[in-house]
């Protein structure tokens, strides 16, 4: 017998969830609070939530909890919850699904839309609910029994990539003042970012034993450097809030008398 797996939220993201469920064999209800958004093919569109619920499974993904608060029943069998959002957020709602007699599991979708369904698509979750229907999505990644868990690695991994990003989008702008275009500098960039991955270990143990000493970088030769890219870019005619951020928060690890320690030694200021 086929399964039936309901899909509350037909956004970017619930619409390629939905599609993904039909390709690999359930039945699919799909349910949508404005008419506008297609149904997905082979998916059967209900009028109300409290319809969604009767199927085996339900899956959530709204824009966030707020908005998906007031839709959760406790005529739901199994609820996959896949709205991102906090660490407390997530709890609470796996304390409702407890309350309510509602099988709960918690995810988090590390992917695109257009990568839901391939293998390179990471599903975060946690628990012991049923979760079988996340294999349709993508790989599911289990990180723990606490439903706060996956949340956290999203938004920790997620923390990387904005950071990452806006540095890019930085050194852009910065090369683009002396007509570098974007095409020419990428390559180099893709290679720095693979080198650095290569120390992360380093920088991690360093962060546990709080063992800071080092003969490969101060902190004081990376505070002067920071004040140098914020000149620069300043110089150039560009938005300094980046830099001086970073500037910021290195130079109060310095205040703090972690000048000739290792750049690892920020994190006893962000602690
Ligand atoms: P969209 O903005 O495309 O879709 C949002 C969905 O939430 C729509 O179905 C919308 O319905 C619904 N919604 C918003 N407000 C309400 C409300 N008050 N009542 C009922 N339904 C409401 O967002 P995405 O699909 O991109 O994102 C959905 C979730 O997936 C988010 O939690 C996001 O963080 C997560 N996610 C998205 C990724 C992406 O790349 N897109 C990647 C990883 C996670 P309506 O059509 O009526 O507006």
């Amino acid at each position: 017998i086929k399964k039936t797996v309901s899909v509350l939220g037909l956004g970017r993201m619930g619409s390629a969830l939905a599609r993904a469920l039909g390709e690999k064999g359930y039945e699919v209800l799909v349910w949508n609070r404005s008419a506008d958004k297609a149904t997905p093919p082979g998916a059967r569109r209900v009028g109300t939530p409290e319809e969604a619920f009767e199927a085996d499974v339900v899956v959530t993904c709204l824009t966030s909890y707020e908005v998906q608060r007031p839709l959760l029943s406790k005529n739901i069998k199994v609820l996959v919850n896949l709205t991102s959002g906090t660490p407390e957020e997530a709890r609470e709602t796996a304390k409702w699904a407890e309350d309510n007699g509602v099988e709960y599991v918690d995810g988090v979708i590390m992917a695109v839309p257009q990568q839901i369904g391939t293998p390179g698509a990471r599903i975060f979750f946690s628990g012991n609910g049923n979760h079988h229907v996340l294999d349709a999505f993508g790989e599911p990644v289990h990180v723990g029994e606490d439903a706060g868990l996956p949340a956290l690695y999203d938004l920790a991994l997620l923390g990387i990539m904005w950071a990452t990003f806006g540095g890019y989008l930085q050194a852009v702008a910065l090369m683009g003042t002396e007509g570098i275009t974007p095409e020419k500098f990428t390559p180099m960039v893709a290679a720095w970012l693979t080198e650095l991955g290569t120390m992360l270990p380093a920088l991690g143990e360093e962060t546990r034993h709080r063992d800071y000493e080092t003969d490969v970088s101060a902190l004081d030769i990376n505070v002067s450097g920071l004040r140098m890219l914020m000149e620069a870019n300043a110089q150039q005619g560009l938005d300094t809030a980046l830099p001086r951020a970073l500037h910021d928060l290195y130079e109060r690890a310095q205040l703090k008398g972690h000048g000739t320690h290792s750049i690892a030694s920020v994190i006893e200021v962000i602690r």
